[in-house]
């Protein structure tokens, strides 16, 4: 074979290999995620949802806890909020499995009750070794829980999604550099036209960074 393409061969092995690596990577932290019992939320869930998606993604989006369909069907967002997050995803040019998509707290708080502080300390050493697997360009909070969280990782401050959203954040999590962009949660489109409307623009804007950054 001629020497060019052997290195060319040798070149998709290693990527080829990296990607297996990453994907057991993934494997091996849900399963530690499907046997865990450092909360109380063990007791009343069917399902763990660990987080799904592409392990190679640019683009990560984390949001708060699994809601009742994502705890009977063991995957995140497919209820009605999950099925507008794939249209929001659709206008961006991403299908739901070329991204990646989990939440902070990875069992369903009963009767879709707020995450508390405690259970997203627990919680959160799972998130961050998925963020660290992945090494995302960009991750997009979606709601207050997840925004919380991720600025405090990174000390910015943080008054409320309301405030956040809508604006990129340059800087470092876990030592890699990473774009952060916060929106509110899909589900805010449930009960709210504005939400709706104000979710579609940032998820507008967006499509313009990616598309500047030749990521879509
Ligand atoms: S919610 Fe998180 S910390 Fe609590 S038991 Fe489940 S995986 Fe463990």
């Amino acid at each position: 074979m001629p020497l060019m393409l052997i290195s060319i061969e040798r070149k998709k092995k290693s990527v080829r290999d990296a990607c297996v690596s990453e994907k057991e990577f993934l494997d091996a932290i849900a399963a530690k995620v499907i046997v865990c019992h450092k909360c109380e939320l063990w007791k009343t869930r069917k399902n763990a949802v660990p987080g799904e998606g592409r392990p190679e993604s640019q683009i990560m989006f984390i949001g708060e806890a699994p809601g009742y369909w994502e705890d009977i069907k063991g995957k995140p967002f497919v209820g009605a909020a999950g099925k507008f997050l794939d249209t929001l995803l659709s206008e961006i040019g991403f299908a739901r499995q070329s991204v990646f998509i989990g939440n902070i707290v990875k069992y369903r708080p009963p009767r879709n009750r707020e995450p508390l502080p405690d259970e997203i300390q627990k919680c959160t050493p799972y998130l961050d070794s998925q963020i660290r697997v992945i090494q995302p360009k960009y991750i997009v909070t979606l709601g207050n829980y997840s925004t919380a969280y991720i600025f405090s990782k990174v000390a910015l401050p943080f008054s409320g999604i309301t405030q956040a959203h809508g604006k990129f954040y340059e800087t470092s999590i876990l030592g890699m550099r990473v774009t952060i962009f916060p929106t509110f949660h899909p589900s805010a489109s449930l009960y709210s036209a504005k939400y709706k409307e104000q979710l579609i623009r940032d998820f507008r804007t967006l499509r313009h960074e990616l598309e500047q950054k030749r990521l879509v």
